[in-house]
């Protein structure tokens, strides 16, 4: 559908966020935690839709791909292992006078741009954060809470292939927390130093790798566009050859255009057998696979589509929101996807009448067990769509006079505010259906 708006103000989102319960600064009442959000009741359904969708997309419409949900706190020479220990680091500088921190890629002057200061030469910082395991705090103790969640499928590749038989090429998925200690986040929820990744690990055959790169690349992109961002607003970057990261052959982000500018929701890189390789010679273990076909053992190589839960969730909300002019005022709506949006059916009755009561909380009562469905009686119904409509509901459900004599209500859709008649005992399969299909 046209949109008005080629992107949202952060200004209004940040305000509708906060008033509505999208987003809200993590432990707000203390003054808040630097770069922490909580997520609030509308948010949590909105990021578990992503997640949902996600994991349709990648897990149960595939028979290649297989799940797993593997721990936070691993092994720490799995990240000797991985080259994190070693290489994930940025550069950080720090201005002699006011003490203030930047990573020193991303800027654009050589003085502080806050005091004018001059800046220490670059030192490498570690984002993995460390804690300790058990009671004693010494190095012998020390673990790290992953920066990434993809790790922790490259060491289950044993368990996965002798558990389930899977023949490559196939996949492994995984939603989950990962924690970078970013020296500058920002920009509402798009860096911050816990979120939830979600990655697949796809093996393959070497010499396939190429040709499975593309195929997963042109999977990813679509599925931001089905789930409806405007693909204007979305671009493809293949990594310059001095950009890749050091287990990467090829790689290409995803990536959408934020109201601050261009930014990654997704890559998707060529690891080769990198992880594999260097996990074999580290534990010992053997991580070869049998190819019954060519009667050869070797190490698989791997696509990895690697994406941000939150990233995600965060295009899919601005990129959905519009002001439109409607008589004299301005409709605020979110175009969300009826899949992804946070409630998927308001039931209103007309007004408070008590006669309207009962035959409006039992079309509730019904619609709850099968769709994230919401009650709302406060005030006019005008208002009661525009508050729908603002946080992305795709329909209503109105509940009037007639509707005691006649048992039917009148399903209204967001996006062309058309409203249809239809009978109650039908009301849940019409909906199921226009969920399922979009009409
Ligand atoms: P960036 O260049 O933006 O720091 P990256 O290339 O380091 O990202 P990856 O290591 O490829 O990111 O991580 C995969 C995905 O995890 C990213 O595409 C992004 O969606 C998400 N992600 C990474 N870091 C953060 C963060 N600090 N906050 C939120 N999401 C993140």
């Amino acid at each position: 559908m046209p949109r008005s708006l080629p992107y949202a103000d952060m200004d209004k989102m940040i305000s509708l966020s906060k008033r509505r319960g999208f987003i809200f600064q993590s432990s707000e009442i203390y003054g808040g935690l630097g770069s922490t959000y909580d997520y609030g009741p509308l948010g949590v359904e909105l990021k578990r839709n992503v997640k949902e969708a996600w994991w349709r997309s990648v897990v149960r419409q595939r028979d290649d791909v297989v799940g797993l949900d593997s721990a936070i706190l691993m092994h720490p020479k799995i990240w000797e292992a991985s080259g994190h220990v070693e290489n994930f680091s940025d550069p950080l500088v720090e201005c002699r006078s006011c003490n203030r921190r930047y990573r020193s890629d991303q800027l654009e002057t050589e003085k502080c741009p806050e005091c004018g200061g001059e800046f220490t030469e670059p030192r490498r910082f570690n984002l993995m954060f460390h804690t300790f395991m058990g009671p004693v705090e010494d190095t012998s103790h020390e673990v790290f809470l992953r920066p990434e969640t993809a790790q922790g499928i490259f060491v289950n590749f044993p368990n996965v292939v002798n558990s389930t038989r899977k023949k490559l090429p196939f996949g492994i998925a995984q939603i989950g927390k990962a924690f970078r200690n970013e020296i500058t986040p920002g920009n509402f929820t798009f860096r911050t130093r816990e979120f939830e990744q979600m990655e697949v690990e796809f093996f393959v055959k070497p010499g396939t790798d190429e040709e499975w790169l593309q195929k997963w690349v042109d999977a990813r992109f679509n599925w931001y566009v089905s789930l409806g961002i405007r693909r204007d607003n979305l671009r493809l970057r293949r990594h310059e050859g001095d950009e890749l990261a050091h287990y990467a052959k090829d790689t290409y982000d995803i990536e959408y255009r934020f109201p601050w500018g261009w930014g990654e929701l997704e890559g998707i890189a060529d690891r080769t057998d990198f992880d594999l390789g260097r996990h074999a010679e580290a534990s010992g273990e053997d991580l070869t696979y049998f190819d019954e076909e060519t009667r050869e053992r070797y190490i698989p190589y791997v696509i990895e589509p690697s994406g941000g839960v939150d990233r995600a969730t965060l295009a899919f909300w601005l990129d959905s929101f519009d002001e439109e002019p409607d008589g004299d005022a301005t409709r605020t709506v979110l175009h969300l996807h009826r899949v992804l949006a946070p409630v998927t059916v308001a039931v209103l009755p007309l007004s408070r009448n008590e006669r309207l009561t009962p035959t409006a909380r039992s079309v509730y009562e019904q619609l709850r067990y099968h769709l994230n469905s919401q009650y709302d009686d406060a005030q006019s119904i005008g208002r009661r769509y525009r508050r729908q409509d603002e946080i992305g509901t795709p329909y209503c459900v109105t509940v009037d006079f007639d509707s005691i004599e006649d048992h039917q209500v009148t399903v209204r859709d967001r996006d062309s505010m058309h409203q249809d008649r239809v009978a109650i005992t039908d009301l849940v399969g019409i909906l199921q259906d226009k969920v399922e299909h979009g009409w």
